[in-house]
């Protein structure tokens, strides 16, 4: 009997010695979907328990967020939308607006190239769908009067919780910047518990804090025509990478390619560029930005950067050419078995 107990306690002895010497995976992983892309959520050194919980949070956070601001299914932006385009006063709970003012500010900070005003051109190019519009293109008579009447938020006034408008053809649709703000949002919450390790990364655009126990993150960036990857960042601290190109919506009509990134000026595609990459501590800003530099295009993106107090840029041209600052260079890496050719610009300080 004695002799049983001995050998279970050395047999449970064992048992803990070797449970406590299997190294524990220090990396939590999550995925889901949201904001029409996969979400991943990646934790360094967090307890497995809280990372569920933080997780599933995180992904009840961004559900409530993509249908709050959806711009064109039923909620607040559409009904705002339909009293801006009868020139009505809209009464809009804070949190919303907030949204709407952070949407202001940056496309005035953009000149205009980042428009979260132009719900309906969007719209007559067939984008507020799920599902792509194939082989029709909008008629441009419809696509010139638009233009013409030349929304911008500078037709906006909000005041307190109401926003009222001289211009009945602005309509928000806030695409362009609203993953990037959701990101910003579940850092927040990361931060406040205490987690100060992590990537939160939806469908390529992330921001990432702290780092990988020892070792800075590395992001990798896809290549906008190849599966793969074009290149890759180190992140040690707290940076947002995003990406905007021509191969993320699009549909083609004789051979040529109708993306969903408008250049409100033309109120067509914006032609000349492929993809931006920008760099940039917030992640609504760094959205915001991929954006305007991608309609700003290869002649005129570091006068859009310098605008947006942007530091770090990589934009690939029509051609395939790419542009970028000497900060950017000496932060990425690019595929060394890439074939292109690449111009350094001015510093952008
Ligand atoms: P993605 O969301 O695919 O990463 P973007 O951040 O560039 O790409 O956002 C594209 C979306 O932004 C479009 O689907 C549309 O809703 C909206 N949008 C298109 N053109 C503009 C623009 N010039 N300014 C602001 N938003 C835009
Ligand atoms: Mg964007």
């Amino acid at each position: 009997m004695t002799d049983k107990i001995t050998w279970l306690f050395i047999l449970l002895l064992a048992l803990a010695v070797s449970a406590c010497s299997q190294p524990k995976d220090p990396v939590f992983h999550d995925q889901f979907f949201a904001f029409g892309t996969l979400i991943d959520i990646t934790l360094y050194g967090v307890e497995p328990g809280i990372a569920e919980t933080i997780s599933s949070q995180i992904e009840a956070d961004f559900n409530a967020l993509h249908t709050e601001w959806h711009a064109w299914q039923p909620g607040p932006i559409l009904s705002l939308n339909e009293k801006l385009a009868q020139h009505r006063p809209a009464t809009v709970k804070p949190g919303i607006i907030h949204l709407l003012a952070e949407a202001n500010r940056l496309s005035l900070a953009s000149k205009g190239l980042f428009n979260p005003v132009i719900g309906n051109l969007i719209e007559l190019w067939g984008f507020h769908d799920n599902a792509l519009p194939i082989g029709t293109l909008p008629d441009s008579a419809a696509i010139e009067n638009l233009v013409a009447e030349n929304p911008a938020v500078d037709d906006i006034t909000i005041e307190s919780d109401r926003v009222v408008t001289r211009n009945a053809v602005v309509a928000y649709d806030l695409g362009g910047f609203a993953k990037g703000l959701a990101i910003d949002r579940a850092i927040e919450r990361l931060r406040d518990s205490g987690i100060e390790h992590a990537i939160i990364n939806a469908g390529g655009d992330l921001r990432a804090i702290g780092q990988r126990g020892e070792r800075p993150w590395r992001i990798g960036i896809r290549h906008p025509r190849e599966p793969g990857i074009l290149a890759s960042i180190e992140i040690a601290g707290d940076d947002s990478v995003f990406t905007s190109g021509d191969y993320e919506r699009f549909f083609e009509v004789d051979g040529k390619r109708y993306h969903h990134i408008i250049d409100p000026r033309s109120g067509y595609p914006a032609s000349e560029t492929t993809s931006v990459t920008v760099i940039h501590s917030d992640a609504a800003t760094a959205d915001a930005a991929a954006t305007a530099l991608f309609v700003a295009g290869p002649d005129h993106w570091q006068i859009a950067a310098k605008n947006m107090g942007i530091r770090f840029v990589m934009l690939i041209d029509s051609q395939g050419i790419i542009h970028m600052n000497p900060a950017m260079q000496s932060r990425i890496q690019l595929d060394p078995e890439l074939d292109a050719t690449v111009i350094l610009g001015d510093p952008l300080q």
